[in-house]
């Protein structure tokens, strides 16, 4: 298939340009480089072994700019990953990201109906459970109350195009809940690269063992879990990525029931590890200290959130590969090769 693949240049698409390449795909990426780097895509191709990977640098706001993008040549799907992700600046701007993630991905859309093209697969969360009703969370839970705007975006926009396919039963609507991504490619060559300050757990981890930040704050040790600290679904990039791939199934005809249909699928591993497994797993594995102290609860945190992956499994054939030790040594490596994360272009 020739996909067009929104945000390709960040770190779940970048991942996800090489496992497409690898089943015989091709792409076009879209991305305004927002919050991602064009290195991403050149390593990305010699990874795979091309010249390069075709790359728009246009805004999925901009309709002049995709319709372009649809005139030169033709989509079979579209995975969607471009969007703002911030959960706390989504808390100070929550303007800026109803418009830049609902706000693109109906002009994207309306684009793809004109163009020809409606089949798409959605990069949602599970922040979508809200705190959830049960754990190991199937996809029959259902979905709650979201504590920022970024997560309301990802659940408003699981509607929006629910109702689209609704409506018009050509489209296929894939949603993919992403657990908590970590790790990078095997090669070291491509990662996550946050801007300022990281958010997520992982990252911030390896900024510590490299010495560019003093020491991790671990966001409470009085939840109710094994050891007190936070529990998540913890997936390795790859395997993620490979979900995307499998997930291109539901656009042929052997994976459809009666008639299309919205699919959902839990894309995590199905266990549940405490930051502090996180921070020991990585300690252990690389031989690398991470200092950390206990810091008070982060606001709209849950205690543990696990999804039971089998409905992926049993209709996409997709499970994960990849264990703990993979997460933190494929983590380490990309952080240890390139402390700063992609030169400048
Ligand atoms: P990322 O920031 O690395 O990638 C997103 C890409 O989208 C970036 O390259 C950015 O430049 C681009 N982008 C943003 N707004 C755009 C716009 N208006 N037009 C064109 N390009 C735009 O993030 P990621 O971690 O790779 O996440 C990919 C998707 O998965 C996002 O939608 C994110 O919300 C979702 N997701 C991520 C996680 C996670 O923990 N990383 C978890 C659940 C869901
Ligand atoms: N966490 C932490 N310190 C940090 C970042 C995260 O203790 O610097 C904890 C956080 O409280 C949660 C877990 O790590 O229990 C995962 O957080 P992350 O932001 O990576 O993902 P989330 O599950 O919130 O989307």
């Amino acid at each position: 298939m020739n996909i067009l693949v929104t945000g390709g240049a960040g770190y779940i698409g970048s991942h996800t340009l090489i496992e497409l390449y690898k089943a015989g795909h091709t792409a076009v990426v879209v991305d305004n480089l927002s919050n991602s780097n064009p290195v991403s895509l050149q390593r990305v191709a010699e990874i795979i072994g091309i010249p390069e990977i075709p790359f728009c640098k246009v805004d999925i706001r901009d309709r002049e700019g995709l319709e372009k993008v649809f005139a030169a040549q033709k989509f079979d799907a579209c995975i969607h990953f471009a969007g703002l992700k911030a959960v706390g600046e989504s808390v100070e701007k929550p303007w800026e990201y109803y418009e830049n993630n609902i706000g693109g991905t109906l002009i994207l859309v309306d684009m793809m109906r004109k163009n020809g093209c409606k089949n798409i697969i959605f990069s949602s969360s599970a922040t979508v459970y809200g705190d959830p009703a049960e754990i190991p969370i199937t996809e029959n839970c259902p979905k709650g109350q979201c504590t920022n705007p970024y997560g309301w975006t990802k659940s408003m926009l699981e509607q929006v195009l629910m109702d689209i396919q609704k409506a018009d039963p050509a489209w296929n609507v894939v949603l993919l809940r992403y657990f908590n991504p970590v790790g990078a490619h095997q090669s070291g060559r491509i990662g996550e690269n946050p801007n300022g300050i990281p958010n997520n757990l992982m990252p911030y981890i390896t900024q510590v063992a490299v010495g560019k930040r003093k020491e991790l704050g671990v966001f409470g040790n009085d939840y109710p879990t094994p050891d007190g600290t936070g529990v998540r679904d913890f997936i390795h990039v790859v395997d993620l990525a490979a979900a995307h791939v499998a997930a291109l199934k539901c656009f042929t005809q052997a994976i459809r029931q009666s008639s299309n249909q919205t699919f959902v699928y839990n894309v995590g591993t199905g266990h549940g590890y405490s930051v502090l497994d996180m921070v020991k797993a990585f300690i252990r594995v690389n031989g690398v200290d991470v200092p950390y102290s206990i810091k008070p609860r982060r606001a709209g945190d849950i205690a543990t959130c696990y999804c039971n992956p089998d409905k992926a499994a049993a209709e996409l054939g997709w499970k994960a590969q990849y264990g703990i030790d993979d997460m933190v040594r494929d983590s380490w490596r990309w952080q240890s090769q390139n402390p700063d994360g992609y030169p400048e272009n």
